[in-house]
């Protein structure tokens, strides 16, 4: 996969490289256990499926195993993966050749994480690892799965050689329908909206009442009306009750943009009195930051209320590619 021809995947401690029309398309679970499938428009190809660890990896192997020849497909999830029609109206059991001994990943490509590989054959083809990680102490178990004349092996190595299920230095990747970025390890999904237009995840630390918003508008038009950016993002949000802001507009990636900073309501009458000044020096500040690419017609919008103002937001606007550079 060449970096135009994949995207980034990235799902509470989860994070993965895959072929760009692969697309997340059932999750479950949290940050500590939890289960996602990424499909393409044929079939489930990538299954996770991440527990608090350590689990024995060589049981747990012939377990799976045992399960995958007893024919079909097998899913992590507990569910039977839908049939595809390509394969014909034939659900009989089919009769797969699982090998416990297939070299899927070296132990060097994954440092830290003790790991098993297997490989099957049958009317579907696939490969998976499962791992314990000394780092967060996740297990994980992980699959790919092809039709056999497809002969996707190599994508399959390259898919599970860039599975992650920790951040590094304290952050991690989020990705979803071609939109990533970088956030703080501690913060967890709170809530996302998925539209075919629209997409929005909210993130929020553990503890101490930090978040973090990121969304993008696609079809901009239809979004602007014929407002600018620091006009349609004044509308957008003369609704909200949470915030007190004050805005500037400027470039952000070179595009059309505008910065804004304030405070969440309910914090000390003393914090908000003194917005555009103390909330730099301490206390919880919203910043905000908003800009419409056009070159892929798309519109961004992230806000962060953190103790340090900005960090995170600058982070995490610098983390995301709103366009290839040609
Ligand atoms: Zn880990
Ligand atoms: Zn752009």
């Amino acid at each position: 996969m060449s970096a135009d021809e994949r995207t980034l995947i990235g799902w509470h401690s989860i994070s993965v490289w895959t072929p760009a029309d692969w697309v997340l398309a059932a999750v479950g679970g949290d940050d500590r256990s939890g289960y996602l499938r990424i499909d393409d428009q044929l079939m489930p190809r990538l299954q996770v499926k991440w527990s608090p660890g350590p689990i024995d990896l060589q049981r747990k192997r012939e377990e799976y195993a045992k399960r995958l020849s007893g024919g079909g497909p097998v899913s992590l999830g507990g569910r039977v993966l839908r049939m595809v029609p390509v394969l014909g109206k034939s659900r009989r059991p089919a009769q797969l050749e699982v090998d416990t001994e297939a070299r899927v990943l070296s132990q060097r490509a994954k440092p830290k994480k003790d790991l098993l590989g297997f490989a099957w054959r049958g009317r579907y083809c696939g490969m998976g690892v499962l791992w314990n990680c000394e780092v967060c102490e996740r297990a994980v178990i992980a699959q790919v799965s092809w039709l056999p004349q497809e002969r996707l092996h190599e994508t399959a190595r390259e898919v599970l050689a860039s599975l992650e299920d920790h951040g590094t230095e304290g952050w991690r990747w989020w990705g979803l329908d071609g939109l990533s970025f970088l956030a703080p390890e501690s913060y967890l999904m709170e809530r996302h909206k998925r539209l075919s237009r629209h997409l929005e995840m909210r993130l929020a630390a553990k503890k101490g009442g930090s978040w973090l918003s990121v969304a993008r508008w696609g079809m901009v038009s239809l979004v602007l009306e014929g407002r600018t950016v620091a006009e349609w993002f004044a509308d957008h949000l003369s609704g909200r009750r949470d915030i007190t802001w004050q805005s500037e507009e400027m470039p952000v990636k070179g595009h059309e943009g505008i910065a804004a900073w304030g405070a969440e309501r309910g914090l000390s009458g003393g914090v908000r009195r003194a917005l555009g000044r103390a909330v730099r020096r301490g206390g919880s500040a919203w910043t905000a930051c908003a800009w419409h690419c056009p070159e892929a017609n798309r519109l961004y919008l992230v806000e962060s209320v953190e103790p340090e103002s900005g960090e995170v937001l600058k982070a995490v606007v610098d983390s995301i590619i709103c366009h290839e550079e040609p």
